[in-house]
């Protein structure tokens, strides 16, 4: 499908807004509150001009787009992906300020994108993209201002390319301007995997507000990049039987269960998940029919929607991913009373470590992995049970809930600070 027939057809800042919509009517705030509320404060859009290692000149569209900064700066990752446009950023970075709100971490809500497939860029050419990508965005990050992380596409090495080239623009190093760095450079143990543990978490707040039984629970999971992989990792050493995972290639099942250590040595030698020998491949799109308890759609957004939403059999989704379901599919998912674990509750143990990154890179002491996953904990439960307590005594579904609660907060920042001059 081409790129704009996917905008039209399922745009995530539509779908967003529509939300937020609900959400502020709710909380009955002021029609200058909303009209505030919905508008990005600042979008960045630049050319990025790459010289490719055969001597061509590539030029790829950037975006960096920040929400909201009454909560404290910009806070967001920084995303690779060949179907990067406008619109997803500016949904992305929204909810980035409502996740960070529902943690409870003092961060506004930001989100930067490049059109680019980084798979095709030789290493070289990767840094060369992301050095003149932040060289263009290089006046509006910093460690006071707007603060990135890896997402889709980009990771640790990304990171501290990114810093590099802020800190020889400074004169001096700055390793607070970005998170998700290597832990040689002032990273946080554990931030890593710290998506995939949150997400785990949350899933076991879950399990026990609700009467599942949580013998021999089978789980099913979209995406087995970072996140998935590490989500995948977790469950599996507490005992849960991963059934199926898949890729963008396809999915690969085993009623029995899969060890995700062995899939990942797998997708080291191949580039991904399909063919691994202890299991039978499987349609992409017949991941979310499988007989599971739990089901993590770990990839992108718009991934369950009308079409499918009727055919997913789960207790419980714990949406690792950011927006991966539609609102007309959640509607199907409440009538058949499965469980939803909302993307801004379930996947901010990323951000969250993000945070402690932070603190610990301006405190100069960093912290054991032990006390980084502690704290994590915290943080997670803290905002479960957050969400769930307004779930109950409003009445309304856990997504409705947590938004709630974090567009709530940035309301009461954004009053407390008042609207300059
Ligand atoms: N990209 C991650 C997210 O969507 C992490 C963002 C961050 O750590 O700033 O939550």
């Amino acid at each position: 499908m081409s790129n704009s027939l996917v905008e039209k057809k399922n745009n995530v800042w539509e779908m967003t807004l529509k939300r937020l919509n609900g959400t502020m009517s709710l909380l009955n705030l002021k029609p200058g509150m909303k009209k505030y509320l919905c508008e990005p404060r600042k979008i960045i859009e630049v050319a990025v001009t790459v010289k490719m290692d055969n001597g061509d000149i590539n030029i790829f569209k950037g975006y960096r787009v920040q929400h909201n900064t009454n909560r404290g700066p910009a806070k967001g990752g920084i995303r690779y992906h060949q179907d990067v446009y406008l619109d997803e950023i500016k949904a992305l970075a929204m909810l980035m300020t409502w996740k960070c709100a529902v943690a409870g971490i003092p961060f506004g809500g930001s989100k930067g994108g490049v059109k680019v497939n980084p798979s095709e860029l030789s290493k070289r050419e990767l840094e060369n993209l992301t050095r003149r990508y932040t060289f263009e965005i290089i006046q509006n990050i910093g460690p006071e201002k707007d603060i990135p992380a890896p997402d889709v596409g980009t990771n640790a090495q990304v990171m501290a390319w990114i810093m590099d080239t802020y800190s020889i623009d400074k004169g001096y190093g700055v390793p607070g301007v970005v998170t998700g760095k290597p832990i040689a450079l002032g990273g946080s143990l554990g931030r890593e995997e710290a998506t995939g543990r949150g997400c785990v978490y949350s899933i076991l707040s879950a399990l026990k507000v609700s009467n599942i039984d949580t013998t021999n629970l089978k789980v099913v999971i979209q995406g087995f990049g970072n996140v998935g992989s590490n989500a995948a990792k977790i469950l599996y050493d507490l005992g849960f039987k991963i059934i199926a995972v898949s890729d963008v290639r396809g999915g690969i099942y085993n009623k029995k269960g899969i060890d995700p250590y062995r899939v990942l040595k797998h997708v080291e030698k191949t580039g991904s998940v399909i063919n691994y020998r202890e299991s039978e491949n499987i349609a992409g799109s017949k991941i979310f029919e499988l007989d599971c308890d739990i089901l993590i759609p770990a990839a992108l957004e718009n991934q369950i929607t009308k079409g499918n939403a009727s055919k997913i059999k789960a207790k419980i989704i714990a949406e690792a991913a950011n927006a991966p379901t539609t609102p007309d599919a959640d509607e199907i998912l409440k009538d058949n009373d499965i469980f939803i674990i909302p993307d801004i509750l379930c996947n901010a143990g990323g951000v969250t470590v993000s945070y402690f990154e932070w603190v610990q890179g301006r405190d100069a002491y960093f912290w054991s992995k032990r006390k980084v996953n502690l704290q994590l904990r915290d943080v997670m439960d803290k905002a479960f049970y957050e969400v769930y307590d307004i779930h109950k005594k409003n009445k309304v579904d856990m997504r409705t809930a947590a938004s709630i609660l974090g567009v709530g907060r940035v309301a009461e920042a954004v009053k407390l600070r008042g609207i300059y001059p």
